[in-house]
């Protein structure tokens, strides 16, 4: 199965983009940003005044209680976004031939720990290699 960025949310603003939608994405490693988010960016680090501002607190400090609630869902949907990458990329590598072993020796642990956690959500029952 391909990796695409279908179905795949800013890990920033938590807004659905991708294919299929008006607002490109991009990115790597599981985390996106969309092009509001990047023209966001942009216009902060060349405003200095807006760069001082952003390097002397955080967002958070000026939340409210509700706004801090509100981000908590985006927080987890970002979260279970790259665990979800994490197990395509996975997918990936064993479609590639790549070992439990290689695999779990390249996250630290044992190859049964690394295909209990990956092998039972992708379907990958077969080959303990
Ligand atoms: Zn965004």
């Amino acid at each position: 199965m391909a990796i695409t960025r279908a179905g795949r949310i800013c890990s920033f603003c938590g807004t659905p983009g991708g294919p299929g939608t008006d607002l490109p994405l991009i990115g790597g490693l599981g985390a996106q940003v969309c092009g509001v988010c990047i023209d966001d960016f942009h216009a902060t680090i060349h405003d200095e005044e807006a760069l001082a501002a952003a390097r002397g607190s955080f967002p958070w400090d000026t939340m409210t209680d509700a706004e801090v609630l509100a981000t908590l869902p985006q927080i987890l949907a970002s979260a279970e976004q790259n665990v979800g990458f994490a197990q395509e990329w996975v997918d990936l590598l064993r479609e590639r031939n790549v070992s439990w072993a290689e695999i779990g020796r390249t996250l630290g642990v044992s190859r049964q720990a690394v295909w209990e956690r990956f092998a039972r959500k992708s379907g990958d029952k077969g080959a303990s290699a």
